[in-house]
């Protein structure tokens, strides 16, 4: 059996001040770590985060397709890149939702950030109304081909996220989100030039210290991407409990 790391990333949205995020890190217990620790701050407050820590790996919440000119109020990779940054979150369902990203952009982003030496976390999930009309697979199936369509590399993560459990308290179950996992990783080994086995898959939605170990025992769930539970350091280390 292939042997994945297992992640906890925080994604602080639009959240968080300066002194909340050194009082974060201040009180991280950075023995009691027990996966791969990673933080996507708001993108002004990466270098603050990474003066501040030197267990986390820290990254965005989105970036650019370009890496420079004229684009007004845009996140450049090559810039991430140049300030420190680890990785950036392409395609969370606000994104999606909110900014109208469809999947050719998020795949054009998805392959600046990995030609930037970024690691991409590539988020995929289903509506309440598609889960309802039995279109889960062919909706991440979707996702997954055009999204990733020509990327060939070991720096992709998968997160999956219904959008049902993001921010709404309700979790998806460890049996609903074990079986959706098996699927994209099948997916991924089947259509996709990355390589199932060895691609970490994570797991958003509503995951807190109560249920994280459930989750990240099933066979396919590789971590959590968590947005409400990992603001304060307390909850945030319980995630690693
Ligand atoms: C998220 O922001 O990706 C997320 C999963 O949020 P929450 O954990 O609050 O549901």
């Amino acid at each position: 059996m292939t042997e994945r790391t297992k992640y906890i990333v925080g994604n602080w949205k639009m959240n968080q001040n300066t002194e909340d995020v050194i009082a974060f890190f201040d009180a991280i217990d950075s023995a009691k770590l027990r996966h791969e620790a990673w933080i996507a701050p708001q993108a002004i407050h990466i270098p603050i985060c990474l003066q501040n820590t030197d267990d986390f790996k820290i990254g965005a919440q989105n970036c650019a397709t370009e890496n420079s000119g004229a684009f007004t109020g845009e996140i450049s990779p090559a810039s991430l890149k140049d300030i420190g940054a680890h990785f950036v979150i392409i395609g969370h369902s606000e994104r999606r939702s909110i900014y109208n990203e469809d999947d050719a952009t998020l795949n054009a982003k998805a392959k600046i950030a990995l030609a930037n030496d970024l690691t991409v976390i590539f988020c995929i999930g289903e509506t309440l109304e598609q889960r309802e009309a039995g279109k889960v697979e062919e909706v991440l199936a979707e996702q997954l081909s055009k999204g990733l369509a020509d990327i060939d590399s070991e720096n992709v993560i998968i997160a999956y996220e219904p959008v049902w459990a993001i921010g709404t308290g309700v979790t998806a179950t460890p049996e609903q989100a074990q079986e959706t996992h098996a699927y994209i990783r099948q997916y991924i080994n089947d259509n996709l030039s990355i390589d199932g086995n060895k691609t970490s898959i994570l797991y958003g939605g509503s995951v807190k210290p109560s249920n994280v170990e459930d989750l990240l025992s099933c066979k396919d769930i590789d971590g959590g991407l968590v947005g409400g539970a990992a603001l304060q350091a307390d909850s945030y280390m319980g995630l690693h409990a």
